[in-house]
């Protein structure tokens, strides 16, 4: 589904990116055991190929070939998100009004008002949704997030110029324990780190020398720079992720909802706020998740059928939470999957 939002805008150039494949490099992998694994799944060479050491080097266009496999899927890709989402705001009937942070959310009658930090009403409206990532738990009352099991993670890119690089870097995206790949002009981007409990906003030179390490051991090469050369640019950012690594999309618990479950053990019967929503915690695969994620709110905005079924969109479900720590409350199990709220 990322694929079909996002290939067109790479093929018209509305977005810088690449859509002809991405490699996962597997180390621990073996050719024949790969192959059996893609026949016994029927897997169709469209969705995932496996490549030899020599294939994917020579894909790649590497100065030396490495001794283990990879996983060629031919539908992945990168975007550049923040074109992606300068081409998103364009669109029709979006109004964007940057640079305004929302200190406050109160309910008034049928309306959720939007308030910014001087107090002042900056919107106020019947149906709202959060997507402002960790801070969602900052606008809603503790009582709506306090099960949410959930962390921040701090992550830091590095982009390599071209006049550092001792030859040009990979022709496609290339993945596995870090990432690499080839910018417009010729850069090369590799990353990430990941840090618990960070929330240093800088660039370190610590950090770009554990993705300098990492696209070494991915490509067997990487550029001789300093961590502190200004041929190295870094990006931070944060990953809101949550234990069960899925997203939180859907509606928010009902605030006063206490004995929590009300007789019933399924997600869906759990009561909700009127009209308010979150879409966050998409963790590492934000991008990848969004236009999914995206369809799902729209679906319970506008009570058109969801694109998933009833078992995963109550695996996103923000209620999931409440649910999995009253069976835990009650001395039932902590597991928790997609199907076991179900009666
Ligand atoms: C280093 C790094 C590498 C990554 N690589 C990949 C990758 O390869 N593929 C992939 O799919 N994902 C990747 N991700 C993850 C991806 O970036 C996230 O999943 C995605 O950004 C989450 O989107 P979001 O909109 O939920 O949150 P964010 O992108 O964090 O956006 C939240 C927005 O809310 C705004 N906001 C917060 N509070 C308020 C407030 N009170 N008022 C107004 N505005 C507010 C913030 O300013 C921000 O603009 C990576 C992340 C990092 C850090």
């Amino acid at each position: 589904m990322a694929r079909q939002h996002y290939a067109p805008l790479v093929e018209s150039s509305r977005i810088p990116g690449q859509v002809q494949g991405l490699i996962r490099a597997e180390p621990d992998g073996q050719t024949a055991r790969m192959q059996a694994l893609v026949h016994a799944l029927g897997l169709p060479t469209e969705f995932v190929q496996v490549l030899t050491p020599q294939q994917w080097g020579g894909l790649l266009g590497l100065p030396q070939v490495l001794q283990y496999p990879a996983w060629l899927y031919p539908g992945g890709g990168w975007i550049d998100p923040g074109a992606w989402i300068r081409e998103a705001l364009s669109q029709p009937g979006v109004r964007f009004q940057g640079s305004t942070p929302v200190a406050r959310l109160q309910r008034l009658g049928q309306d959720w008002v939007v308030m910014g930090v001087d107090g002042r009403v900056l919107v106020a409206t019947q149906r709202i949704v959060l997507c402002t990532a960790a801070d969602v738990c900052a606008l809603l009352p503790p009582a709506a997030t306090r099960d949410w099991s959930a962390h921040r993670q701090r992550g830091q890119v590095t982009r390599v110029k071209l006049e550092a690089l001792p030859h040009a870097g990979p022709r496609a995206p290339v993945t596995g324990g870090g990432y690499a790949l080839t910018l417009p002009g010729g850069d090369l981007l590799c990353g990430a780190t990941s840090t618990r409990n960070d929330d240093e906003a800088h660039v370190r030179a610590a950090d770009h020398e554990q993705n300098l390490q990492r696209l070494h051991a991915l490509l067997g090469w990487s550029p001789q720079v300093h961590p502190t050369s200004p041929m190295l640019e870094g990006r931070v950012g944060w990953r809101f992720h949550t234990a069960d690594r899925l997203p939180i999309v859907g509606p928010v618990a009902a605030l006063d909802a206490s004995p929590p479950l009300g007789g019933s053990t399924r997600v869906r019967d759990q009561a909700h706020e009127p009209g308010l929503y979150v879409a966050t915690a998409l963790g590492s695969r934000g991008i990848s998740w969004a236009p999914l994620v995206g369809e799902v709110i729209a679906s319970w905005i506008t009570g058109q059928p969801p694109p998933l079924p009833t078992a995963l969109l109550e695996a996103l479900d923000p209620r999931r939470f409440r649910v999995k720590q009253a069976r835990m409350d009650s001395g039932g199990s902590a597991a928790w999957s997609p199907t076991s709220g179900h009666r």
